[in-house]
């Protein structure tokens, strides 16, 4: 399939040329189509798949041919994301497809003040990019008006619901027009997804590019267990060991982000970090700056690494395991994104296995592991199994008492040894003269 095939028109065609986009990814050529027919769909579509591209290209097309310019503070497209990174990114993406159209777009979010934002749309949006909390201020300051949006995009759903928007979402819901397009975007599908795809959706056309909760094949995964205290040690020495260029390093807490990145700059190394402490533009400009190649090591907690798209980056390290194990995934989406191969390491302490387990259930994978020499931890990781059990310990046999009479011979044919005084039962072992404690468990 190509992008004229699928019906693109020459100025979206000749952006994609100017992108280097040559030919459209499994989601485009199952979405374009039917976006255009101007169907509602639901895509099981993770971050790195062009899902992006699948939804903005046709609406951009579709903006395109109306025939009246939109009305002041309206909208004719709104696309709901959750958090403010993946907004922005989402808006940079409709404005590098519409680059030779003349379209109006814009991102709103909050953690920002609003004004701009209301004075932008005074003029009137075709396409407004928005976190749910922040649509909803503007729309109760009546700055943004629904009556004439044809089209609701929810781009991460899943994540949507995770962050709690739910509330917010079901407002939306009800003060736009019941008559619209309505595209939902989810890498997971859970039950309360499928619950708001069944209110939200008429009639969807379900693409699937991906089988559901996998991760991007493309991307090598493994485990190294080590003791949590020296994680920040074996971090350092890998980096060097290993040569590795720039990372994306997930760790859990917002202070763990600034403990890590005070450790690698401590050590020379330049790093910055994201996370939801930080004032939006502070975000932006570390995200450029590694984006930028300016510095190597970006830190961050998931919630502000959501929607983060960087080219190329071949490396993702989960410093901590993320407690939500939806979120393994969409980290590891930040490598071997749009085909191409990456690698995700994880560094895995003994109090992490229930999330590691977690983790493998549903990715339906165990992850390789290796132990770096010199970390080997002290507290075991114990291995799990491909069902994401944990796999136990074999018990060691209790030391048999000390026998008050010899042990006589078994009788051939009978299991087991002589009855002990006391009525209990000896082990064979120490009816062959060994002590059961000695020999391997089985
Ligand atoms: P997304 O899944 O929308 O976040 O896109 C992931 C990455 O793939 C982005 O960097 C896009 O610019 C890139 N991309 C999307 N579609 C294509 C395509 N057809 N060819 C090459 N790169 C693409």
């Amino acid at each position: 399939m190509t992008f004229p095939g699928l019906g693109l028109i020459p100025p979206l065609l000749s952006a994609l040329d100017t992108l280097g986009y040559q030919t459209p990814t499994p989601v485009q050529t199952q979405a374009i189509p039917a976006v255009l027919a101007g169907r509602d769909l639901m895509a099981a579509a993770q971050t790195g798949t062009g899902k992006t591209a699948g939804f903005a290209l046709p609406l951009l097309q579709r903006l395109a041919a109306a025939e009246a310019p939109v009305a002041s503070n309206c909208a004719r497209v709104v696309v709901l994301v959750p958090t403010r990174e993946l907004a922005e990114q989402v808006h940079e993406s409709f404005r590098a497809y519409g680059q030779h159209l003349s379209l109006r777009t814009c991102a709103v979010y909050g953690g920002v003040s609003i004004n701009p934002q209301m004075m932008k749309l005074r003029k009137g949006m075709d396409v407004v990019v928005a976190t749910p909390g922040r649509l909803l201020d503007l729309h109760r300051q009546n700055a943004i008006k629904f009556n004439e949006v044809q089209t609701l995009v929810l781009d991460e759903a899943d994540r949507m619901l995770d962050l709690g928007f739910s509330r917010e979402l079901n407002a939306v819901f009800a003060a736009l027009p019941k008559r619209r397009q309505t595209l939902l975007f989810s890498a997971t599908f859970s039950d309360a997804i499928r619950a708001m795809a069944g209110a939200i959706l008429h009639d969807p056309v379900a693409i699937e590019v991906s089988p559901r909760n996998t991760t991007a094949k493309g991307v090598r995964q493994r485990v190294i267990p080590v003791d949590k205290k020296r994680k920040p040690e074996l971090f350092s020495h890998l980096l060097k060991r290993r040569r590795w260029g720039q990372v994306l390093v997930f760790v859990k807490t917002r202070k763990g982000v600034e403990q890590l990145v005070a450790t690698l700059q401590a050590q020379g190394i330049s790093a910055d970090s994201i996370h939801g402490d930080k004032p939006q533009p502070a975000r932006l400009r570390a995200l450029e700056r590694f984006k930028a190649a300016e510095v190597q090591i970006l830190v961050a907690t998931d919630v502000a690494a959501r929607g983060l798209d960087i080219d190329d980056l071949p490396l993702v390290v989960n410093f901590d395991l993320p407690i939500v194990a939806e979120d393994y995934i969409h980290r590891i989406g930040r490598t071997g994104r749009a085909g191409a191969t990456g690698e995700a390491i994880s560094l895995v302490c003994a109090d992490e296995v229930g999330l590691l387990s977690a983790i493998e259930t549903l990715t339906k994978q165990v992850f390789q592991r290796f132990e770096e020499a010199g970390f080997e931890p002290d507290h075991r990781v114990p291995l799990t199994n491909a069902a994401g059990q944990l796999v136990k310990k074999p018990k060691k046999p209790k030391k048999p008492k000390v026998a008050v009479a010899p042990a006589k011979a078994p009788a051939p044919g009978k299991r087991g040894g002589s009855a002990a005084p006391g009525g209990r039962r000896k082990g064979p072992a120490s009816a062959a003269g060994k002590p059961a404690s000695r020999r391997r468990p089985r």
